[in-house]
């Protein structure tokens, strides 16, 4: 029998999550729902110095608006709870003992100034960040120099240590990613990197295996900047006795910049005026705010697209996918190796094709807040047929202010020269005798104004190209905006007639 297929997302809450980082979310969920399996939120928070407050629930806020809900979480617990790996602390010890004990670890009593000093005595040009390793373990002060009776009087008498793994000398690490291939590693090249700290929290590398295995973890995507540590996990997998159960890897490549170069940061962001988090993020210790996607007036639908298209797609042109369609068509081995460029102008063609593609009454409820936040409330009824009306010209969320606030309050005209410049005697008889006309409309529709226009137009010997201008900007403020006859049904013949003559009278 197969295995059920287990994945999980292991985030270190430490800030807010960046698109790259929603993308494994996704890539890690649709993989899972492709093959019936699990997707287990795990919070990775045992840098107690990087603790952050409010990112973790950030990361629980993130997932639920994407529509990205875990099965198994610090929230919603789990055959393998706690989820929480600070809350999990006394159970990575006696794997790092384990380790000591078979000789693949030892115990490291160097203080912060011994290790400065090394690196300090050893940097040379060639080797600016001298590392704590195979050619210079032996200098230290550890189990392995010491000797461990020693080390045990060390530890008995109270001195800090903690445990770093031996790097073998001269090997070759070797696995197979899901989406690079094989993937070879020289260990002389890696460091003896810290697995237990002083405190008794695991580091991320012996956590990460220990709690991959402990949960049954099938198949781990993670972003590529964690490829270099891959033979340190590969090699405690085996030391641990648990090779056969090590899950099978994909890392993600990067998202870069638009121009292709280099990683995309938030600062791209900052500097190009796009966001680049899931949601807004306020760093409790800087105050500072980074703008996100949601804020911003993405659907979540059209955001997950997005990120979907980072990096894969089904081998065809198509670029709309609903989740359910992602579901069924998601393929790991179809991720590009390379790093994918963000393209902000396209991810707002994706937000303009799920808004048309969203019934205006599915719209209604998500449109509301924005019109609601400019202090007025309006009739559903009516906000709906202001939606019909300009959904089209919207591609974010607050462009449905934008786009139609004329039908909520009196329009300032922004440039009056586009009426002032040719107005005339004959222009301004037309639209005062019009103006007083309009209260003879019986029927208020769209149609019988555009009549009573056209026929008051003729009698006065004047042409749309005359008149309609005009009329535009007296009942919108600017050139923009769907039917001008619709709209005077719309705002209704009081504040129709009330922004024609204002706006005559200001002439
Ligand atoms: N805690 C790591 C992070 O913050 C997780 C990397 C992994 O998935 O192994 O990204």
């Amino acid at each position: 029998m197969t295995k059920k297929v287990r994945v999980r997302f292991a985030p270190s809450p430490t800030g807010g999550l960046h698109l790259g980082g929603v993308r494994t979310v996704l890539y890690n969920y649709l993989f899972a729902k492709h093959h019936g399996g699990d997707f287990v939120l795990r919070i990775e928070d045992t840098d107690q110095t990087r603790y952050v407050a409010g990112a973790e629930q950030y990361i629980y806020d993130c997932l639920s608006w994407c529509g990205l809900e875990p099965d198994e979480s610090p929230l919603k617990g789990g055959p393998h709870a706690p989820y929480r790996q600070s809350e999990r602390k006394a159970m990575y010890y006696q794997y790092a003992k384990q380790l000591v004990d078979a000789g693949y670890a030892y115990y490291a009593f160097d203080t912060p100034e011994e290790l400065e000093a090394m690196r300090a005595n050893l940097k040379t040009e060639a080797n600016p960040t001298p590392q704590y390793d195979g050619k210079i373990r032996m200098q230290m002060r550890n189990s392995l120099a010491l000797g461990m009776e020693e080390a045990q009087h060390l530890i008995d008498a109270g001195t800090p240590y903690v445990v770093r793994i031996k790097m073998p000398q001269n090997e070759q690490v070797v696995f197979t990613d899901m989406i690079r291939g094989e993937v070879h590693f020289d260990t002389n090249l890696v460091d003896d990197k810290v697995l237990l700290k002083a405190d008794g929290m695991p580091t991320y590398h012996l956590a990460v295996v220990v709690d991959d295995y402990l949960m049954q973890i099938t198949h781990a995507f993670r972003g590529e900047e964690w490829l270099p540590s891959a033979p340190v996990h590969i090699l405690l997998w085996q030391y641990l006795g648990w090779g056969k159960a090590m899950p099978q890897w994909a890392h993600l490549p990067l998202i870069l910049k638009p121009d292709g170069h280099g990683k995309l940061s938030k600062r791209d962001g900052e500097r190009l005026g796009f966001p680049v988090f899931a949601m807004n993020w306020k760093d409790p210790k800087t105050d500072e705010e980074t703008q996100g996607f949601r804020e911003r007036g993405f659907l979540p639908e059209a955001f997950i697209n997005i990120l979907a298209m980072l990096g894969w797609n089904d081998g065809t042109e198509q670029e709309i996918f609903s989740k359910e369609e992602l579901i069924a068509k998601f393929d790991i081995g179809r991720v590009h190796k390379g790093g994918a460029k963000f393209d902000y102008e396209k991810a707002k063609w994706y937000n303009h094709q799920y808004i048309q593609r969203k019934t205006d009454a599915e719209l209604l409820p998500l449109v509301k807040p924005y019109i609601a936040a400019h202090g007025i409330t309006t009739d559903d009824a009516y906000l709906e047929k202001v939606i019909t009306l300009i959904k089209e010209r919207c591609t974010l969320l607050p462009d449905f202010w934008e786009q139609g606030h004329f039908f909520f309050t009196t329009p300032e005209i922004k440039e009056p020269a586009a009426i002032t410049d040719k107005w005339n005697e004959q222009k301004k008889a037309f639209f005062e005798s019009w103006a007083d006309g309009l209260d003879g409309i019986t029927n208020w529709t769209h149609e019988a104004i555009e009549t009573s226009f056209n026929e008051a137009m003729a009698a006065h010997g004047l042409k749309k190209g005359d008149v309609l201008l005009p009329l535009r900007f007296m009942l919108v403020g600017g050139k923009y905006g769907p039917g001008v006859f619709q709209i005077a049904e719309m705002v209704g013949k009081y504040e129709a007639r009330k922004r024609i003559v204002n706006a005559i009278s200001s002439i």
